[in-house]
């Protein structure tokens, strides 16, 4: 690929690919910079997929038939951006205080954080637009079969894809920067190189070691420290805390397996 943005040369200058994902990032970081929330964030984690990468269409049998692949989203899709937004030291501290009890913090975290998703997926498309580049995105909460409990687009599995982190044993994705936060995502026809995918494991037990600090940390016991996750009792429990924090908005939140010992960053001894 050259370095400059072919599809666009015939309308005059342009930005180079380095410069398009400059931008992405540079948006991101000030979205969340500028956002007036009472939840704090740590900085935000940036990666980049191929639309045409052959692991999305894998999606569609790991995570559900229905699950859309980039073109889906945007005819003529040339590249996904994924972004993380973690969750500051206080939001965590919260939400590790109790074990039965979900935090006020965290659920408002929850809230915010769908906003400051969306806005900064408008930002990144009209940054975009400028550029002379399209794009479309999936809102935070996606499509969500009530029956399957399976998404359309699932924002982890994405940032998986587009290097971020990896998944660990409480089915959440482990970045550099932790679990502890929320991902978005938004698809582009700007032809963006991909990040590196790295093949280790962050997880501590996925990597032969003996923690399992997410498991016992589940008040339902919806993991079974074996690789499984009940995703019907997951999901009660989670409809329980946003019906006991209703006055908030719909919070179907829960987070305990994700403060742990991966919250903040990957874990890299044993303790
Ligand atoms: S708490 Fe431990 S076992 Fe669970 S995902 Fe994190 S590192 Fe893996
Ligand atoms: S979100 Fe809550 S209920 Fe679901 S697995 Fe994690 S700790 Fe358990």
């Amino acid at each position: 690929m050259s370095e400059r943005m072919s599809k666009r040369e015939e309308s005059g200058p342009t930005l180079s690919e380095s410069q398009v994902r400059e931008l992405i990032e540079r948006t991101v970081r000030s979205v969340v910079d500028e956002a007036d929330t009472a939840t704090t964030y740590r900085p935000p984690l940036v990666g980049f997929a191929a639309a045409d990468d052959p692991a999305f269409e894998g999606l569609k049998r790991l995570v559900g038939p229905e699950h859309m692949l980039p073109v889906d989203v945007l005819p003529g899709a040339a590249s996904v951006v994924s972004f993380f937004l973690p969750f500051g030291a206080e939001v965590v501290e919260a939400n590790r205080v109790r074990k039965g009890r979900v935090a006020r913090e965290w659920a408002v975290a929850y809230l915010e954080t769908n906003d400051l998703i969306g806005a900064v997926c408008e930002g990144l498309d009209e940054e975009l637009r400028g550029a002379g580049f399209t794009s479309a995105s999936v809102p935070a909460t996606g499509k969500f079969d009530r029956a399957t409990l399976a998404s359309d687009w699932s924002h982890k599995s994405v940032a998986v894809i587009a290097g971020l982190g990896r998944f660990g044993l409480h089915h959440m994705v482990i970045t550099q920067a932790g679990c502890a936060g929320r991902f978005g995502s938004l698809v582009t026809d700007a032809v963006l190189k991909p990040s590196y995918r790295s093949l280790r494991e962050l997880c501590i037990h996925m990597s032969g070691g003996t923690c399992k600090d997410c498991v016992t940390r589940c008040p339902v016991g919806a993991l079974n420290g074996a690789g499984d996750l009940d995703n019907e009792l997951c999901w009660s429990r989670c409809e329980a805390v946003a019906t006991r924090l209703s006055e908030l908005g719909r919070v179907p939140v829960c987070g305990k397996c994700v403060v742990g010992r991966c919250s903040m960053g990957p874990p890299s001894t044993e303790e």
